[in-house]
């Protein structure tokens, strides 16, 4: 079947119209390949608009149809209905923005008039490839996963659990926070950084449907949208979480001094620690470099310390549904 396009340019009162030649660009289509019905309107999106479209679909026999206008974003939606509704498939659309990307951040009427005559032709001849497409729905995999359990992350994760989804929040530090927990107090309000984080920090460790996966980073991401396999590796602490009460005594008695990430290197932390005192999950960990030094020094190669062996460092990998 031969292809029969309809286009049409809108003018969005002036807000298209005061900077793209919309009446010239309409005559300039009427002359493209395939093109059988052009024309300019003041606001396409309004119902007499798409009662416009819906005719020259049924009076002109059109099987395409192309409107430049705003953005897909906003308007596509409406125009594809007003094909559905013509008895046309509505993938035998096609959008031009010639306002987000042409009138509002062009400067002169001559060059945005040819600009906007580009895009146009563009879409008319990318329109004569389009095919009828179905759609169908497909089950999706309902879980959320959100990586980084910064201040936006545990937004993210509490607003996606608070409205009944299961979600993963993974964070490769020790705790969850993000920079904002480093700071004393945030510009431009002075608000208390600590105030603002720390309720969201224990929120997120409490809320049911979120799964705290914190000392952990994505290593695998398979699937496709809606349907994703995801393979965490989550890094040893060498002490269990929801055992350990965060008394501190270990690190009162540990020898081993480092700086401390947490505070830039401004001060110093035990091998064994917890990142700041609010630190969610509370849990200790021992930051193991190796093995341990009179370990790696003996000449007989004997393993002195049974927590130092090097096989408990095999990470261990938890497979998400
Ligand atoms: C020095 C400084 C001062 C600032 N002062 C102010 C201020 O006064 N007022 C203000 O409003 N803003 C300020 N900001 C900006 C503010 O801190 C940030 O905009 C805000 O913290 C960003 O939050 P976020 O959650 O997006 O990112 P982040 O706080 O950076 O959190 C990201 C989290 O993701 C984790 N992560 C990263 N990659 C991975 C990965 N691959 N896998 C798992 N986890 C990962 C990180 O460990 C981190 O916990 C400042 C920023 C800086 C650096
Ligand atoms: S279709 Fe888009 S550009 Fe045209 S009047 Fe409506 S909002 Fe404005
Ligand atoms: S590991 Fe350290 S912080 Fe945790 S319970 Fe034992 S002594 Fe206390």
């Amino acid at each position: 079947m031969p292809v029969r396009i309809g286009f049409y340019i809108c003018h969005c009162g002036i807000n298209i119209a005061h900077k793209v030649r919309v009446q010239e660009v309409a005559d300039f289509v009427r002359g493209l390949k395939n093109v059988v019905v052009s024309r300019d309107y003041k606001f396409m999106c309004s119902d007499p608009g798409q009662e416009m479209i819906e005719t020259d679909i049924r009076t002109h026999d059109l099987n395409r149809v192309v409107v430049a206008s705003c953005s897909p974003r906003l308007h596509e939606k409406t125009f594809q209905d007003a094909c559905r509704r013509a008895g046309l498939n509505p993938y035998l659309f096609q959008m031009a923005s010639v306002r987000e990307q042409v009138s509002w951040v062009t400067a002169d009427e001559d060059e945005a008039t040819a600009k906007a005559k580009t895009l146009a032709a563009g879409a008319i001849n990318r329109v004569n490839f389009h095919q009828m497409l179905e759609t169908r729905t497909v089950d999706v995999h309902p879980d959320v996963m959100v990586v980084g359990g910064g201040i936006a992350g545990m937004q993210a994760a509490l607003d996606i659990g608070n409205a009944g989804l299961t979600v993963y929040l993974v964070e490769r530090q020790t705790t969850v926070g993000g920079h904002m927990l480093q700071f004393d107090k945030t510009f431009p309000t002075l608000d208390c950084a600590a105030c603002i984080g720390t309720p969201k920090m224990v929120e997120v460790a409490q809320n049911p449907n979120i799964r705290l996966l914190t000392y952990s980073e994505v290593s695998e991401v398979s699937g496709y949208v809606g349907n994703y396999n995801v393979t965490v590796t989550r890094h040893p602490r060498y002490i269990k979480e929801g055992v350990c009460t965060g008394c501190g005594e270990c690190a009162k008695v540990c020898p081993v001094a480092l700086p401390s990430e947490w505070d830039e290197g401004l001060s110093r932390r035990k091998a064994i620690f917890r990142a700041f005192p609010q630190a969610v999950p509370i849990t200790y960990t021992i930051d193991k470099k190796d093995r341990a030094p009179c370990t790696t020094t003996c000449p007989a190669g004997i393993n002195v310390q049974a927590t130092s062996n090097s096989s408990a460092r095999v990470n261990t990998v938890k497979r998400l549904p």
